[in-house]
């Protein structure tokens, strides 16, 4: 699913976020990235989510060489393929729940009657189906990020990426969320999730942990 070879990323400016990194990732793969701030970990996902590009070095996602496809390619392959939650959520406020997932597949060209119907079964798969007309603001830390994750899923991608999914939450909250990341695990779909959380990065199957810019285990 996910194959970094020989990966660096300068950024403008010159910080070397990412040295030479060599990883892959199988299909089907549950794997928590770890290690100290700024060691490099949200570079990696944004340079596995196709959001970025390397220095040097070769991405490939799914067979694709990320730097060989065209913008729109690149767009299309994220579109079709990859999911995205983050720690802030980042949900349309003022928008009821149903639209903000069901925007989701705007970007997969799927025709509005299709996009809401899927919306409302990823809500569901969330336990959020007596939710749907709510607003985000009316909802707790907990159901947000759920919402967040029915957005990202609602597109039944491949490979879902999530930095820091619990980093806000509560911990009944964050155990609700990693316990659905385990349920889509299950039903499939590739998984990384930067996690500060010893606990949870060490109840996953494999570890990937960071430091300098680098893969040191
Ligand atoms: P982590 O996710 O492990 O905290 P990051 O990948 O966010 O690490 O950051 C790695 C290094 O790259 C840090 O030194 C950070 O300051 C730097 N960095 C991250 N994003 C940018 C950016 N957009 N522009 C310049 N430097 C950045």
């Amino acid at each position: 699913m996910v194959e970094l070879a020989r990966v660096s990323k300068t950024y403008p400016g010159g910080v070397t976020a990412l040295r030479e990194v060599d990883l892959r990732i199988g299909y089907g793969e549950l794997v928590a990235v770890v290690g100290p701030s700024g060691s490099g970990k949200s570079t990696m996902l944004h340079l596995v989510g196709t959001l970025d590009k390397p220095s040097t070095g070769t991405v490939r996602i799914d067979g694709h060489d990320v730097s060989a496809l065209s913008d729109r390619q690149v767009s299309t392959l994220r579109a079709r393929r990859i999911g995205f939650v983050f720690q802030q959520f980042h949900l349309a406020s003022g928008v009821p729940v149903l639209d903000n997932v069901a925007d989701g597949l705007l970007y997969a060209g799927v025709p509005r009657k299709e996009r809401r119907q899927r919306a409302e079964s990823a809500l569901t798969r969330v336990g959020l189906a007596h939710r749907l007309r709510h607003r985000p603001h009316e909802l707790s830390g907990g159901e947000r990020q759920r919402v967040a994750i029915a957005r990202a899923v609602v597109g039944e991608p491949a490979l879902l990426l999530a930095d820091e999914p619990t980093g806000n939450l509560d911990s009944a909250s964050g155990a609700a969320v990693l316990e659905l990341l385990r349920g889509l695990h299950a039903s499939g779909t590739t998984i990384v999730v930067i996690t500060h959380d010893g606990q949870i990065a060490a109840s996953l199957p494999r570890q990937i942990r960071m430091r300098d810019g680098q893969v040191v285990a």
